[in-house]
């Protein structure tokens, strides 16, 4: 059985790569029976949705920069 340590760290490493199968079933078993770890879990799911969204709005901030300066550029 994992302890809540090596579950966060599983969680995390989740994000980047997608776990071993015994792995994955560990950590699952883990969850059903730890409710701090599926919080920890959910927010992990809430801050990787608000960074995308974060990143996503940065690209629009910096294209509708560009298309403001080459706007500026022809005088518009
Ligand atoms: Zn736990």
């Amino acid at each position: 059985m994992l302890n809540c340590q090596e579950a966060t760290r599983l969680m995390s490493e989740s994000q980047e790569h997608p776990l071993p199968l015994a792995t994955a079933i560990s950590l699952r078993m883990h969850l059903v029976l730890c409710s701090g770890c599926r919080n920890f879990d959910r927010q992990l799911g809430v801050l990787r949705q608000a960074t995308r969204a974060f990143a996503r709005g940065a690209d629009e901030r910096a294209r509708a920069g560009r298309e403001r300066k080459a706007d500026e550029d022809e005088g518009r």
